[in-house]
């Protein structure tokens, strides 16, 4: 694994189509977080609030599906620029909740979400300038770029992300035992 100038492992996280209950359970390794900053450098994640995803980077964690091209541009350079990138919760590898609404009609849903319910509707420039498009179909991250891990999990426990950082960070390849590959 490539290290920075400091030695350590260039770690991104990033948040597409999710709850941020992935990332949530990441902050739950709780005091193994001092031992994970001091062997990585998070140079990209929602908790760093960097605006511009970097090159030169060794794992990412993707939590959430691709819901819109705001997550499919992101996706695509997230893939660029990194070496390994994992397919992190159940969002991300099957599309899961966020999926749900595939069975709608996409107009029709943004319609009724903005402009039939209570209260006032936003004006229509708002649409396409300040929100990302929707794209037709939610996708899980796998049918946007190539995914090297998949860490299933709804969230993933924090237990099953510290086996794949720890197999990660000894450049040892992240082989999960049965319990720890289960969805939900
Ligand atoms: S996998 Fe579960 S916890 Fe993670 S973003 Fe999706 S709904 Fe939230």
């Amino acid at each position: 694994m490539t290290t920075t100038a400091s030695n350590k492992v260039r770690l991104a996280t990033a948040w597409f189509g999710g709850c941020a209950g992935c990332h949530m359970s990441l902050l739950d390794l709780d005091e193994r977080l001092i031992d994970v900053v001091g062997l990585v450098d998070i140079v990209y994640s929602p908790v760093a609030d960097i605006k511009v995803f970097p090159e030169g980077v060794d794992v990412t964690l993707v939590e959430g599906a691709c819901c819109n091209d705001e997550n499919v541009h992101l996706a695509h350079e997230v893939r660029e620029r990194s070496k390994i990138v994992i397919a992190f919760g159940d969002c991300a590898v099957t599309g899961n909740v966020p999926s749900m609404r595939n069975r709608l009609d996409r107009d029709q849903m943004i319609n009724s979400v903005y402009f039939e319910g209570p209260g006032k509707p936003p004006p229509t420039s708002v649409l396409g300038h300040f929100l990302p498009t929707l794209i037709p179909k939610v996708l899980p991250l796998h049918q946007v770029i190539p995914v090297d891990i998949f860490l299933p999990g709804c969230p993933p426990d924090p237990e099953r992300i510290w086996a794949a950082i720890v197999a990660l960070l000894k450049g040892e390849p992240v082989l999960l035992p049965e319990e720890m590959r289960s969805f939900g």
